[in-house]
């Protein structure tokens, strides 16, 4: 699949329509969130939904769920922010049950209308949707918005990227490439259409809608086994740490009001505990965070308490989380290829060792740990999700695809562009100039558990 697909078309000036539906996807926010700010200024009434897609309770192919309870959990929390925030504004969201490209449809139908607005994401299921709603009839406008920087300000063409991150990076920087100002929130969400409230009915009649919006069904299944435990690095059971706008706010605050900026570049390769490293991660794959304001306080930090290699190196981070993303503006369906961008003979695979790995019983007692984390917490830090996926690959001899799709089930932070860029990368099927990553346990051990403190707090389960 080319570039050219991906590039979103610049949304027309119109008339206001009047019935018209706002899709949120992976941009759960009012703030910075031009796809939204556009339905606004284009519709006279605005619905707006959220799809849950049953295949996400569904296994894949490896034989593992799609979704933990983890990331319901985060997800559920995130969508009640988002709805609260909406009744603030007179309006709501409405949560459905199933496929974006099954229900919305017959939700434009019933409500009159032919429109649909939402972001651009640039991975093939979520491309396929969107084609599924334009050859049901519907007119979708997708807007790109959950990068850091404007694709349109980058000194080359996104079919131009470099394949190597050292080289987008420097061209970034030479250029001095800034990313856009947040947005702020749309003044006014446009009423509810009239008919409303009569479509809500006959929908919630037929089991459609998720009501009250998925929350108390997920944490009552999940009050139990996420409270349960408190070793983890990212505690979603916490208030301060569940999902949505609000929290991620807070957080983002709190992060720089202490001043944690200025020592990421030495902790961010810890493993325990919640300041190590900013754990932005999950508000931002879920789309509470915008790259963007994360970045305008990063920037306001340095203002006032200045510059050094720490607060440098958060913007070098978020520059890889565009670096991934940009790499499927250019290469889209190949990055999901068994060989990925090379011509390397498809990976080797045991469905017993991948089963081991997942269920952390390798044997190795550093990766037993971490996985053992991921399940219990859905979360790792990155040093591990390194480790363990070089384990998996060049030790056990398993497909990457296994791995990623494990990890796409567990992660409260999953995000399609940064887990399968990082895949790709380690398996050597990816940019990686050095053609993949082997990390030596012993080594690992040595320079970040030495004393064996993480090995036993996750192994002792
Ligand atoms: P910090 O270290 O504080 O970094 C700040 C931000 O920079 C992160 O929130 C993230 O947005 C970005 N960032 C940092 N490292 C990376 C990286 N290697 N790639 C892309 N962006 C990065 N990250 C996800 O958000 N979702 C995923 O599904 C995901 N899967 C991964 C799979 C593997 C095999 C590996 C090795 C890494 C993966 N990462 C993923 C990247 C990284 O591990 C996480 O972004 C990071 O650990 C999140 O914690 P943090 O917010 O505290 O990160």
């Amino acid at each position: 699949m080319t570039s050219a697909s991906f590039i979103p078309t610049a949304v027309p000036k119109a008339a206001p329509e009047a019935n018209v539906i706002y899709w949120f996807r992976n941009d759960l926010r009012l703030d910075d969130n031009p796809a939204l700010t556009h339905a606004c200024q284009h519709a006279s009434n605005l619905v707006l939904v959220y799809c849950h897609d049953l295949v996400m309770e569904k296994m894949t192919r490896w034989n593992v769920p799609r979704t933990s309870q983890h990331r319901q959990y985060f997800l559920a929390s995130a969508l009640a922010d988002l709805n609260a925030q909406l009744s603030l504004q007179d309006s709501q969201l409405l949560g459905i049950k199933g496929s974006a490209a099954e229900r919305l449809p017959a939700l434009a139908r019933d409500i009159g209308a032919t429109t649909i607005y939402c972001e651009e994401i640039a991975a093939p299921e979520e491309q396929e949707e969107v084609a599924t709603l334009r050859a049901a009839g519907l007119t979708v406008h997708t807007v790109w918005q959950s990068s850091l920087l404007d694709p349109a300000d980058l000194p080359f063409a996104v079919d131009a990227l470099p394949d190597v991150f050292t080289s987008f990076r420097t061209l970034v920087e030479r250029h001095e490439v800034q990313p856009p100002l947040p947005l702020p929130r749309p003044e006014k969400i446009p009423a509810l259409p009239p008919t409303f409230a009569a479509v809500r009915e006959q929908w919630n009649k037929a089991d459609l809608l998720i009501s009250p919006m998925l929350t108390t069904h997920a944490k009552s299944k999940l009050q139990y086994q996420v409270q349960a435990d408190s070793r983890s690095s990212f505690p979603c059971f916490l208030p301060a740490f569940s999902g949505g706008a609000t929290t991620a706010s807070a957080h983002l605050q709190q992060y720089f009001e202490r001043k944690l900026a200025h020592t990421y570049k030495l902790t961010r390769n810890g493993l325990t505990g919640a300041d190590y490293s900013t754990k932005f991660s999950p508000w931002l794959a879920s789309g509470a965070m915008s790259a963007r304001s994360a970045y305008v306080a990063l920037k306001e930090f340095e203002a006032t308490h200045g510059a050094n290699d720490s607060t440098y190196w958060i913007w070098f981070e978020l520059l890889w989380r565009d670096y991934f993303r940009l790499l499927h503006l250019k290469y889209g369906r190949q990055l999901y290829l068994a060989k990925g961008l090379t011509s390397l003979p498809p990976p080797t695979h045991s469905a017993r060792r991948f089963d081991a790995w997942c269920q952390a019983r390798t044997g190795e007692p550093l990766v037993d740990a971490g996985m053992a984390e991921l399940a219990a917490t859905g979360y790792l830090s990155n040093r591990l999700r390194q480790i363990v996926a070089s384990y998996l690959i060049h030790d056990l001899g398993c497909d990457w695809r296994a791995g990623a799709a494990w990890f796409e089930a567990q992660l409260i932070d999953y995000d399609a562009y940064s887990n399968q860029g990082n895949w790709l990368y380690i398996s050597g099927r990816g940019t990686d100039p050095r053609n993949g990553r082997r990390f030596n346990i012993q080594k690992q051990v040595h320079d970040h558990d030495r004393d064996g403190i993480y090995q036993r707090l996750w192994n002792a389960l």
